[in-house]
């Protein structure tokens, strides 16, 4: 199953997807965030896409801005900790991206979306890629996808394109020391372990490729 244009049940498909992958993975994620920071990155993830899911089943309002809107807020208020603050930046970034009333976006419709959410994030926190946080996925994911928008037929294909970015910026934060966030206390201790918020990133890239492919009802299973 392809997907020429996004809407709300494919959104909550690519999110069921996403929750699958970090409920997959939360434990690793904790243990990543207790090696640099709190060790609280795993639950609060899960509390992030539980929050995500909600969002957007209970909504039952088309417009795709009303959605993303929704799903900012929820996240914006799902843990109090920095992942959840700029991850529901990003939603609520997302939303300034989407014309109003539009029930469905097309692959390039989507990627201004995601660079609106960026912009929106890069206004909450000044880390650049290199800094070790969920900034070194979420830029790569966010180009990647908008470099393969103009050409790409499928919204999953870009959204492939973008995991894998993502994941290639997750593992590089190994080598890297954290200037931003708790971490950054840690400094040279924080090399040789890859970013939590980074990770995390990767798999909710994973996870919206996945749960988009997934045939109706199945996100949670992909
Ligand atoms: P907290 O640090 O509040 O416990 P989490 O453990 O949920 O929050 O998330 C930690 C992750 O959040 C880090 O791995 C990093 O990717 C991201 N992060 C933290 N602070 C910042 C920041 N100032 N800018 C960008 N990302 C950040
Ligand atoms: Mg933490």
């Amino acid at each position: 199953m392809m997907t020429h244009r996004l809407s709300r049940t494919g959104l909550s498909r690519m999110f069921s997807g996403a929750a699958a992958q970090i409920r997959q993975h939360h434990t690793w994620l904790s243990e990543l965030d207790s090696l640099a920071g709190d060790g609280d990155h795993g639950t609060a993830m899960l509390r992030c896409v539980q929050k995500m899911e909600k969002a957007i089943s209970t909504g039952t309002d088309n417009c795709l801005r009303t959605c993303f809107e929704q799903t900012g807020w929820a996240v914006f208020d799902a843990d109090g900790g920095a992942s959840s603050s700029l991850l529901g930046t990003f939603f609520l970034g997302m939303r300034d991206g989407v014309p109003a009333n539009l029930a469905s976006l097309d692959c390039r419709e989507l990627s201004a979306a995601f660079q609106s959410g960026l912009t929106a994030i890069r206004k909450q926190t000044s880390a650049q890629v290199g800094d070790k946080t969920m900034m070194d996925a979420l830029v790569p994911a966010v180009e990647s996808f908008s470099a393969m928008a103009p050409a790409a037929e499928e919204i999953e294909d870009a959204l492939e394109s973008a995991a894998q970015a993502a994941r290639a910026g997750a593992e590089a934060t190994k080598n890297l020391i954290a200037r931003q966030g708790r971490a950054r206390l840690l400094g040279e201790k924080t090399r040789g372990h890859q970013d939590p918020g980074a990770t995390s990133i990767a798999f909710l890239f994973e996870g919206f490729c996945n749960g988009l492919k997934a045939p109706k009802g199945e996100a949670g299973n992909a």
